[in-house]
């Protein structure tokens, strides 16, 4: 990995180099985790040579996911707005939209409204947490400081009810009214403060939860002073047979011991000593996710039911957090109508 701002010289001198292979090689591909480590452990390394990829054209083979590119961006000149804006004019192409959002300055969130409002493509900023309201400069619903979310396993009891953010809390402590509820799972409990730049919330934590199904579904749900969740709907198409809770129990498809496994997580920044493969942290020992920053940034995100504004991305983890389903769960919220939705979406 880079030991310094020489070596990412070197890192952007080889992103030429690759050429018309940068996207498919194991070349582009080593290189793309190389920029990912620089993101995560030196941002700063980056900000000389921001420019020169973005004007020089060097996007395509740039690789990092745009999470990545929210860092390595961020705050890059007028000059690269103006040359990607001029390029959206000609032709969509979804590395200049990706970096153009990533800019996040004033006039880059002005040029993403520009688009969206001429003919751009709403959704795919939307799949990177960026919304464009019907008046003034898109908006993040996000927060670019990223948490790397480690899983702690084996807690008691005790230690669970102590526990900053929580793995496998009784469904009935976190919902109000427990034999009403379709949530027959609690994966995580996240303490929202613990993560800069989070919406003012009116409860401290925030519960990552699940229905009774594998995959590909949303819980939408309103909250209680005690962040008790209540008023609960789900949407979720029909599960494969074997799923289905009239057929097969989800609970009974688990060994005993992740059953009741219980833990905690704890939230530490991003740095050296993660591993950074494929625009995931998830190889790194002990991690299961990500608090904070952009959500996956390949599948639709949900809109708020009430205001229908892009809701807020707080975290998202792998199911293994604490075994049900398959693939990612994620929380996000609508800190104006004060709602949380919880959703499932599978590998990509
Ligand atoms: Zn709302």
């Amino acid at each position: 990995m880079p030991s310094g701002p020489d070596d990412v010289a070197v890192l952007v001198a080889k992103l030429r180099d690759v050429g018309g292979d940068r996207l498919f090689s194991q070349d582009a591909r080593e290189l793309s985790d190389q920029f990912a480590y620089v993101a995560g452990a030196h941002p700063e390394w980056f900000a000389p040579f921001r420019e020169e990829v973005v004007v020089t054209e060097l996007l395509d083979g740039f690789g990092p996911s745009f999470a990545d590119q929210c860092v390595l961006l961020h705050g890059a000149s007028d000059r690269c707005v103006d040359h990607l804006t001029a390029q959206l004019r000609r032709r969509s192409e979804f590395g200049d939209q990706w970096a153009l959002a990533a800019i996040g300055t004033p006039a880059a969130l002005d040029a993403v409204a520009w688009h969206v409002r001429n003919g751009g493509d709403r959704e795919f900023y939307e799949e990177c947490g960026v919304w464009v309201p019907p008046t003034g400069p898109a908006q993040y619903r996000f927060t670019p400081h990223r948490r790397a979310v480690f899983l702690h396993q084996g807690a008691t009891a005790t230690e669970l009810a102590g526990a900053t953010h929580p793995v496998g809390l009784p469904v009935d402590a976190v919902v109000r009214d427990p034999d009403r509820t379709p949530i027959s799972w609690h994966y995580l409990t996240l303490r929202l403060a613990e993560v800069p730049g989070m919406p003012d919330w009116p409860v401290e934590q925030v519960h990552l939860i699940s229905p009774r199904h594998w995959w590909d579904w949303s819980l939408t749900a309103r909250f209680d002073e005690h962040g008790r969740y209540h008023s609960e709907r789900v949407v979720a198409p029909e599960q494969p047979a074997e799923y289905d809770e009239d057929d097969g129990d989800l609970d009974a498809l688990l060994p005993d011991d992740e059953r009741d496994a219980l833990g905690w997580v704890d939230l530490r920044p991003y740095d050296g000593d993660l591993v950074y493969c494929n625009g995931y942290i998830d190889l790194t020992p002990g991690v299961v996710g990500t608090a904070g920053g952009p959500p996956v940034s390949i599948y639709a995100n949900p809109n708020c039911d009430s205001c229908g504004r892009l809701m807020f991305h707080v975290v998202s983890v792998e199911h293994r957090v604490r075994d049900y389903g398959d693939g990612r769960r994620s929380l996000f919220i609508c800190e104006d109508c004060q709602l949380v939705t919880c959703n499932a979406t599978s590998w990509n």
